[in-house]
């Protein structure tokens, strides 16, 4: 099969690989299409040559392992699947946080093989079947719900004021459900006029440009969604007493605070990562609904040869939102 490699010198190279075959417990995947993810752009300048990257795919089932056919999967079913493996039985697992499993397998971040290829190998037990008029629409369902498990983090209630810091695609998918949770007010901050001025497609009721002077204040709730130090900071000043702030910006630099603010407002910070099962079929249910309108998501398609372009275009502007690779279809 054919897949985007990582080269050594981090680039990308159509590579000639052998097709996956599934494990007892698995699936296999002909990949309708594979989001490209801003965490993606962080770690292809680290991992090794040969990695595959791609964990926001959805694509039809062509093999099933003999126990994922016990359970009642078929060829032929279309799913989206959480790009992680996990043991299923700890008490990360079956309390729904399978990232913090000691087995826990990152899937096209390092781990297993990624959905920059033709066909990617799957745990039957993280896939969650979609409606086949979905489409590749169905590699949103990752991205959203990265977006629910961090609004939930914030423990959003009806009325609140929320502040969402970052208006790319993970401030996107957070503004969306901070809206749907009951927030009456989500105001986006970003930079960049483009997503500024698509905020209110994902929910936002109003905008701020940090160019233009420093953030409101008296938020119920802030969201980090940058990862760029002195937001969390940003994010304590703006969230009013008893305040939540959860951090989802992966921020790899010393990033200092001072307490003083927040230990007066008595501020709750938290940190939020990845989803569980419930959260990622909760997008999927959004998704299945029309709750989301995928086009406003997807700005542009690219095949397989088109990958490291879509790369070096997402690492230079902001006018992409998200770029869908997709292995088995023609681009032009
Ligand atoms: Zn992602
Ligand atoms: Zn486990």
């Amino acid at each position: 099969m054919r897949a985007a490699a990582l080269t050594v010198d981090h680039g990308f190279a159509v590579v000639d690989l052998p097709e996956p075959t599934p494990s007892p417990a698995d699936l296999v995947l002909r990949v309708a299409a594979c989001g490209i993810c801003g965490s993606d752009l962080k770690a292809h300048a680290f991992l090794p040559g040969g990695t595959v990257l791609g964990h926001e795919y959805c694509g039809e089932v062509v093999a099933v392992g003999a126990e994922a056919g016990e359970q009642g999967w078929r060829e032929g079913a279309f799913v989206a699947a959480m790009p992680l493996a996990s043991c299923g039985r700890c008490r990360w697992c079956v309390g729904g946080h399978p990232n913090h499993c000691a087995a826990f397998d990152p899937q096209g971040v390092g781990g297993a093989p990624g959905a920059f290829a033709e066909y990617v190998r799957v745990p039957a037990a993280s896939a969650v079947r979609l409606d086949p008029v979905l489409g590749d629409a169905g590699a949103l369902v990752e991205p959203l719900a990265v977006g629910l498990h961090t609004a939930r983090a914030a423990d959003v209630r009806p009325g609140d004021r929320a502040l969402v810091i970052g208006g790319g695609n993970v401030g996107a998918a957070v503004s969306t459900w901070l809206r749907r949770l009951g927030a009456t007010e989500v105001v986006v901050s970003d930079p960049s006029a483009t997503r500024r001025d698509s905020a209110h497609l994902f929910g936002a009721t109003d905008v701020h440009d940090p160019a233009e002077g420093p953030l409101p204040g008296g938020f119920d709730v802030a969201v980090e969604c940058v990862g760029a130090p002195g937001l969390v900071q940003a994010a304590i000043d703006a969230v009013g007493p008893l305040g939540r702030v959860v951090v989802a910006g992966v921020c790899t630099v010393p990033d200092e605070i001072v307490p003083l603010g927040a230990v007066l407002k008595e501020v709750e910070v938290r940190f939020a990562v990845y989803y569980g099962f419930d959260e990622f079929a909760a997008s999927a249910a959004l998704l299945a609904d029309g709750g989301v309108d995928p086009s406003v998501f997807v700005t542009r398609r690219v095949g397989l040869d088109g990958v490291g372009d879509a790369f070096r275009a997402l690492l230079a502007t902001s006018t992409d939102r998200k770029i869908l690779v997709t292995p088995n279809t023609e681009v032009r």
